[in-house]
């Protein structure tokens, strides 16, 4: 993979200012060892006018095939892939490794040059681009570039296979070097979108740190953060409540995008429908009176909106908000927080995460999980399970989930496209309820399952729910659905 960096004269600038912001000489050519391959840097243009840089990587493909974070999904995806040859996030390693010093700020010789713009030009043969050309433009444009993506066919000898999802790009700007490898090293594996390796809290940092100064302002920062951080909602949401600690607005959520779905759905069917969400938290509140369950937790509570509910309702005396992300705790925060004094009384949020075994969700005598397991990676679904079903063990739960099957009746979402950016799968009515099944078996309680919202006849309902019981709840269970048979 190649990138080139052009430096053109300008009244206020030299070309040859380039090579001292790089620490490169420009009569040599120098050769770097990576963890994956090599990098070389020379310059292969250079005069009074314009000097050019350029960096090369070459991929190991060796040594990528045995690097845990690029498994892939057959067997000779580690071997064949399009890594070595595209601008992605090794890229942006080769930037730090390479360009270290320019990258961050840092020029001992001509410190002057740090903050000085440069007519620069980047030039990029092969970009992938999760979103297409217009999202590569939403991405650079905002930032002051003139940009020119093209795309690539997947072969010119063979134009009727199409259009690549790869493009060559050209951004130009007068701007510091500084700033243009800060966007490249962020916004390339943002482009690239791949969903290969897991990443930890050390990301939001890297992050933050380079886009210290342009990201808070963004448009786009929402998506920037969570495809640079692996769509873990958790580090995003992290990332966002730390952008916006200067106190600018809060960030539009991913939920705001899954609320217009379901309510496009709405708007879609009867004008006068109450919105889904809205009837989740009626069906949840029903169902505890019919237990007389006071003491209630609300896991994966999000943005408090079924906590500061069920606050309202008398019959619950005390409920508890858990949730993994700070940033939708504080909103839940503040969401209580303009409740009436015994209201908010009956109020505690904490953090959490519902993957490990936790006795702080002991002793209640309901736990609802409403639109969560769905955002939670299938492999660490057992450990919810054990968490939730064998720890906190309360005699109700009420889960709700996505019928995948229902999507077909929504509009504006395209085939097999699932309702959240964040959701890890939807279910169909039959996997839903044979997870239940097994899950009531495996820790001794009862399942009945339930529609919420508007069933459609062959798709069934948009959300489906299961009520779990044990013990005196399971003979109130009972009793609410004979004298609901009555
Ligand atoms: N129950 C709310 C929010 C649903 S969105 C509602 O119905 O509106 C899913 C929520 O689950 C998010 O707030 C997310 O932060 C939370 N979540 C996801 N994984 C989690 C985990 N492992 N532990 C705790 N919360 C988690």
């Amino acid at each position: 993979m190649l990138l080139l960096i052009d430096c053109t004269a300008t009244d206020t600038s030299h070309p040859l200012d380039l090579s001292w912001l790089a620490h490169k000489h420009p009569d040599r050519a120098q050769d770097f060892t990576l963890s994956q391959g090599t990098a070389r840097v020379f310059y292969p243009h250079c005069d009074a006018q314009r000097c050019t840089l350029a960096l090369q990587v070459e991929v190991d493909p060796v040594a990528l095939s045995r690097s845990s974070s690029h498994r892939g999904t057959t067997p000779l995806e580690p071997y064949v892939n399009d890594r070595p040859y595209v601008s992605s996030s090794m890229l942006s390693t080769a930037i730090a490794q390479v360009l270290g010093s320019a990258l961050n700020g840092r020029c001992d010789k001509r410190p002057e040059l740090v903050d000085r713009p440069l007519r620069l030009r980047a030039v990029l043969p092969v970009v992938p681009s999760r979103g297409g050309d217009s999202l590569v433009h939403k991405l650079f444009a905002p930032l002051g570039y003139t940009v020119r993506a093209t795309r690539l066919s997947l072969d010119d000898r063979f134009t009727e296979w199409g259009d690549s999802p790869y493009f060559s790009l050209e951004l130009s700007a007068t701007i510091t070097l500084r700033a243009l490898l800060e966007h490249l090293y962020v916004l390339l594996p943002v482009l690239d979108d791949a969903q290969h390796y897991w990443v930890g809290e050390g990301e939001v940092d890297k992050l933050l740190r380079k886009g210290e100064r342009w990201l808070a302002d963004h448009p786009e920062r929402a998506l920037v953060a969570a495809r640079f951080l692996k769509h873990q909602r958790a580090l995003k949401d992290l990332a966002l409540a730390r952008l916006d600690e200067d106190g600018s607005p809060e960030p539009a959520t991913e939920d705001d995008s899954e609320r217009e779905v379901e309510q496009r759905w709405k708007r879609s069917e009867k004008s006068d429908r109450i919105p889904l969400d809205a009837q989740r938290r009626e069906w949840v509140r029903d169902v505890l009176a019919a237990h007389g369950a006071r003491r209630v937790v609300d896991l994966g509570c999000g943005e408090g909106k079924l906590v500061t509910y069920l606050a309202q309702h008398s019959q619950v005396a005390h409920i508890t908000g858990v949730d993994v992300s700070p940033a939708c705790l504080e909103i839940a925060q503040k969401r209580a927080d303009k409740l009436g004094p015994s209201q908010r009384e009956r109020v505690a949020l904490i953090q959490g995460s519902l993957v490990y075994r936790d006795a702080r969700l002991q002793g209640f005598d309901a736990a609802t999980l409403i639109e969560v397991i769905e955002h939670v990676e299938p492999e660490r679904l057992p450990w919810l399970e054990d968490a939730v079903f064998a720890v906190a063990r309360a005699p109700l739960v009420l889960v709700s989930t996505p019928n995948r099957e229902a999507n077909a009746a929504m509009p504006g979402l395209s085939p097999g496209a699932m309702r959240h950016s964040d959701h890890r799968f939807e279910w169909d009515r039959a996997t839903f309820r044979a997870w239940s099944d097994r899950v009531a078996k495996e820790h001794g309680y009862t399942v009945t399952f339930a529609d919420v919202g508007e069933s459609h006849p062959e798709y069934g309902p948009p959300t489906q729910s299961a009520i779990f019981t044990r013990g005196t709840a399971q003979r109130a269970n009972a009793n609410a659905n004979e004298e609901r048979a009555v």
